[in-house]
C-alpha cells in the first residue's frame, strides 16, 4: 500500500527546489504527496536557520508534531534542510520523536535511510553523518531526477526553479549559509542547458536560476567550465527555444559585473527585475558585515543598471539593528532608501546565528530599538511602494497567469508585480498563458487591472 507524505518547505527558493527534488525522490519510491499533515504517515520538514525566528517556526511546530505522534505512533517525522544540517544529531535529544536527521547535501539518500528505518534500524544509524564536511553534490542527480520526472497534465507546470550552484564562500559576519551548505560549487554548463531544454521541452515557460550568489558562477570550486561567467551562462540559456522569462536569484553586489547588467539591454526575455541585497546604507556597519562593496559602489551599479534598463525594478534585502548600528548608521540606511526608491524590499531585524563572526560583537542594539528602527524602514518602504506602483496605472502591461480564483486571475509581469484582473469564464486562461493588462487600481503589494481589448 502506497504511504503519504507531507512535506513543510520553510525559507528561501533553494529550499522550495530542495522540497521539490525531495518529492520526486519519495514519489519514485511509492510515496503520494498529501496537502493535509493530518493525512501522511510521513512528515519532513525542510528548515531553514537564516534567522533566528525561522529556527523557532521549525521547533514549534516539532512540538506540534509530537502531540500528533502520541496519537498516531507509526508517524514518521523527518527534519532536512539547514536546522538539521547545523543541529545534526543534537535534535534526537531536544525532540525525542524526530526519526530521521538529513542534511543539505544528503536529501538524495533519504529514501535509503526511510528503507532502513522501515527494517527497524535505530534512528541514530539512518541519520546522515552531518559533521562530514562538504562534498561536491551530486549535480548530476538533478538531471536524472527531471528527466524521471512525469509531465502532471491536472497542474501543467509553467515555470521551474533550475539550480546553478550551491553553497557560498562569501562569509558574510552574520550568515549561516556557508556553515550550512558549505562552499560554493558551480554546476557544469551543459547540464544546466539540457535541464533547461527538458522543461522548456515540456512547456515550462518562466525559469529561474538559483544559487546564493549567482554573479560568481564559475569562479570558485567549480565543476563547470572555469569559462563560463554568469553573463555567459545567462546568454546560454535566454537562447533556448521556449524560454519565454527568464530570471536569477540572489545576487551579492560585490561580483555584480558590467557584462552582467548589460544583458538587460540585451535579452529580451530576462525579466526587467533585480534583486539586489544592500543589507545597510552605512559603509561602518557593512564593513563589519564583510559585504565587500560600498554604498557608493551599490549606487553606482544601480545607476549603470537603470542606463541600461530604465524599467528595471530593483528590490533588496535590508537588515537592521546590526551590531554597533548607531542612529547615524540607521539614517545612511533611510538615506539609501530614499536615493534608490527600492520597489519593494524585504528587511529584517539582525539576530544571532550560531557559529557566525557577529554573534561575537559585543556592542549588541537593544531589540526595542531594533524593532523601532524597522518600523520606520517598512513604512517609508510601504510608502515608496506604493507611489512607485501608481506610476503604472493607466499603462498596458504584459502579464503571464499564475492561478485562476472563482472571478479573477492573478498574474505576474516580468517587472515581478502581481496583477488582479477580473474575467469570466476564468477557465479560458491556463497558467502560464500571456495577456495583456491595463492597470486601473495599485497597493503597496499588488496591481488591479482591466484584460486589454
Ligand atoms: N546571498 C544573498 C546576499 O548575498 O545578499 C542573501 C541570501 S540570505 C539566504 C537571505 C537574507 O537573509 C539576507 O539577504 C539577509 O538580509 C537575511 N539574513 C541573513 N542572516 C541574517 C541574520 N543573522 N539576521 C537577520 N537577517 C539575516
Ligand atoms: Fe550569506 Fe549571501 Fe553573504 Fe553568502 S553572500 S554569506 S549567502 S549573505
Amino acid at each position: 500500500m502506497s504511504k503519504h507524505v507531507y512535506i513543510k518547505t520553510f525559507g528561501c527558493q533553494m529550499n522550495e527546489r530542495d522540497s521539490e527534488i525531495i518529492e520526486q525522490l519519495l514519489s519514485q519510491a511509492g510515496y503520494i504527496s498529501v496537502a493535509e499533515q493530518e493525512d501522511a504517515d510521513l512528515v519532513i520538514l525542510n528548515t531553514c536557520s537564516i534567522r533566528a525566528k525561522a529556527e523557532q517556526k521549525v521547533f514549534s511546530l516539532l512540538g506540534l508534531l509530537r502531540k500528533q505522534k502520541e496519537k498516531k505512533p507509526e508517524l514518521r517525522i523527518a527534519v532536512a534542510g539547514c536546522v538539521a544540517q547545523q543541529e545534526g544529531k543534537q535534535i534526537f535529544k531536544r525532540m525525542p520523536h524526530v526519526d530521521i536527521v538529513v542534511g543539505t547535501q544528503q536529501i538524495y539518500q533519504l529514501p535509503d535511510m526511510l528503507l532502513r528505518l522501515d527494517r527497524n534500524e535505530t534512528r541514530k544509524e539512518v541519520s546522515c553523518d552531518l559533521e562530514k564536511s562538504f562534498t561536491i553534490p551530486p549535480f548530476q542527480k538533478l538531471l536524472t531526477a527531471e528527466k524521471g520526472r512525469p509531465p502532471s497534465p491536472a497542474a501543467p507546470e509553467f515555470r521551474k526553479f533550475v539550480t546553478i550552484m550551491q553553497g557560498c564562500n562569501n562569509f558574510c559576519s552574520y550568515c549561516v549559509v556557508p556553515a550550512t551548505r558549505g562552499r560554493e560549487i558551480s554546476r557544469p554548463v551543459s547540464d544546466i542547458l539540457e535541464e533547461v531544454t527538458l522543461l522548456a521541452n515540456k512547456g515550462v515557460k518562466e525559469i529561474t536560476l538559483l544559487g546564493q550568489n549567482v554573479n560568481s558562477y564559475g569562479c570558485t570550486n567549480s565543476v563547470a567550465d572555469q569559462q563560463t561567467g554568469f553573463a555567459d551562462l545567462l546568454q546560454m540559456v535566454a537562447r533556448i527555444p521556449g524560454v519565454e522569462r527568464l530570471r536569477f536569484t540572489s545576487s551579492n553586489p560585490q561580483d555584480l559585473s558590467t557584462e552582467l547588467m548589460q544583458c538587460f539591454a540585451e535579452l529580451d526575455n530576462l525579466c526587467p527585475h533585480f534583486h539586489l541585497p544592500v543589507q545597510s546604507g552605512s559603509n561602518a556597519v557593512l564593513k563589519r558585515m564583510q559585504r565587500k562593496y560600498t554604498r557608493e559602489l551599490y549606487l553606482e551599479k544601480v545607476d549603470i543598471l537603470r542606463s541600461f534598463c530604465p524599467e528595471i525594478v530593483i528590490s533588496t534585502d535590508m537588515i537592521i539593528g546590526f551590531p554597533g548600528e548607531s542612529e547615524l548608521d540607521f539614517e545612511q540606511t533611510m538615506d539609501l532608501l530614499e536615493t534608490v526608491r527600492f520597489h519593494g524590499s524585504f528587511s529584517f531585524k539582525y539576530s544571532d546565528r550560531p557559529n557566525t563572526r557577529s554573534a561575537n560583537f559585543t556592542d549588541k542594539v537593544e531589540d526595542k530599538v531594533k524593532g523601532e528602527r524597522l518600523q520606520r524602514f517598512q513604512k517609508r518602504q510601504d510608502q515608496i511602494s506604493l507611489q512607485r506602483n501608481r506610476d503604472y496605472i493607466g499603462q498596458t502591461v504584459e502579464v503571464m497567469v499564475e492561478s485562476l480564483k472563482p472571478d479573477s486571475v492573478q498574474s505576474r509581469t516580468g517587472s515581478n508585480h502581481i496583477v488582479h484582473f477580473m474575467t469570466s469564464p476564468v477557465h479560458r486562461f491556463t497558467p502560464g498563458d500571456i495577456a495583456m493588462v491595463t492597470i486601473i487600481h495599485a497597493g503597496k503589494h499588488s496591481l488591479n487591472g482591466d484584460l486589454a481589448a
